[in-house]
């Protein structure tokens, strides 16, 4: 990963490049560094590189002509960031981006800012890291060097996943201690020390639900849940829902894609379950299908797996009353208890109706069952 910055204040990086983390990660060339001082670009004898604001009160702006003869000094095609708080805010989504550029240019402001048509000719990106004003953008640098980093695989400690981290999986981390385990009054949970591996897995997912539920519950419209349940989840799918008995084998791929464990097709219909148990052979799904000769057998078959009783989520074309995705997936990190997603299911057979997926076109019936079904899971299960 390469990082250069354009800065008309270099002495801010001095220790920030040499430093903990991100010096270690210098040192050892997991990232290489370099800044460009600004005045070296600047014009005339005193290196002018910046002047008043047309039209403004006598504020001070970037001029074009010194950036952009200092990012022409650059080798190679460097995706250009220009931190402003008029950009889009920084995310974690943001620095995966900017990792997986490999050459990032971080263009700072100071004053009032840059010249315009500098930013629109030259600048890939403008970004905000939050909604407030600084007197340069030398901190958003460091911020958006220091983020990214941490994504450059050896940069954080061995032993030590960023995937645990806040925001990697769309949740926040678990609260962390260490010695000594009492600290003036203060335990630390027995859970920890415990020795447990598991116990403190499952110790540390809850945390982790907990307090993204509490804190940032709008975080969970881009997380997958699948790692952050108590139990496992199962699509159910009667087969009236299906048109012909092809779908089961879409459908079925998207639960193994989106990590369900099960897709439960109950099947009142001796023959018709035995023409079904030959495609599932016959298309080698039968580690993720499971036949049952109605709803209430599968429905026991899950409560006895999981030693819970399931929470049964409808979802079909028509309902329009039930309640949105983000509010079921809330529901189900609540619950402890494993998920049935019921294609065709309404509020008789199920705890909750979730609102029918919907598109531009109301006009026309609803959404073919399987692609129903994968944006379903996507909410739900699928990556951020
Ligand atoms: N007049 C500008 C602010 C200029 S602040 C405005 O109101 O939009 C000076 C410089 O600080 C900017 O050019 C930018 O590089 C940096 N900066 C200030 N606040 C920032 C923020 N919230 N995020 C990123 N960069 C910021």
């Amino acid at each position: 990963m390469k990082v250069t910055v354009i800065t008309a204040f270099p002495e801010f990086f001095r220790a920030f490049f040499e430093t903990s983390i991100v010096g270690r990660a210098v040192e050892r060339g997991l990232l290489e560094v370099d800044v460009v001082d600004l005045r070296d670009y600047g014009e005339g004898s005193y290196s002018k590189i910046d002047d008043y604001s047309f039209g403004g009160k006598g504020g001070m702006v970037l001029m074009a002509e010194p950036l952009a003869l200092a990012l022409e000094g650059l080798k190679g095609d460097p995706y250009v960031v220009y931190p402003s708080p008029q950009g889009v805010p920084l995310t974690q989504e943001t620095v995966e981006t900017l990792f997986s550029k490999g050459d990032v240019v971080i263009v700072c402001g100071h004053y009032e800012g840059i010249d315009e048509r500098f930013v629109s000719s030259r600048v890939d990106l403008e970004l905000s890291i939050g909604d407030y004003v600084l007197t340069g953008g030398e901190l958003p640098a460091m911020v958006i060097i220091d983020a990214v980093s941490r994504l450059v695989p050896g940069v954080v400690g061995k032993g030590r996943s960023v995937e645990e981290d806040s925001f990697f999986k769309g949740m926040l981390d678990t609260p962390h201690f260490t010695r000594p385990s009492s600290w003036r009054g203060q335990d630390v949970p027995d859970v920890l020390l415990s020795g447990n591996d598991g116990a403190i897995e499952d110790w540390r997912r809850r945390e982790a639900v907990r307090r993204t539920l509490e804190r940032r519950p709008d975080l969970l419209s881009r997380s997958g849940l699948l790692g952050y349940m108590d139990k496992n989840a199962f699509l159910m799918l009667p087969l009236s829902e299906v048109s012909s008995p092809w779908e089961i084998r879409s459908i079925a791929r998207s639960c193994g894609f989106y990590g369900v464990s099960k897709l439960l097709i109950p099947v009142e219909d001796r023959d018709t379950r035995d023409s079904v148990r030959s495609l599932i052979l016959r298309e080698d799904l039968g580690a993720l299908v499971k036949l049952f000769p109605s709803v209430a057998r599968a429905l026991r078959w899950v409560s006895d797996k999981e030693k819970a009783v399931p929470y049964m989520v409808g979802f079909n074309g028509f309902n329009s009353s039930g309640l949105s995705w983000l509010e079921i997936k809330r529901e189900i990190l609540k619950v402890s208890r494993p998920v049935i997603f019921m294609a065709g299911g309404d509020e008789k057979d199920c705890d909750v109706t979730m609102r029918p997926v919907a598109g531009d076109d109301r006009s026309r019936s609803a959404l073919p069952v399987q692609n129903a079904i994968s944006v379903v899971l996507d909410r739900f299960f699928g990556w951020r």
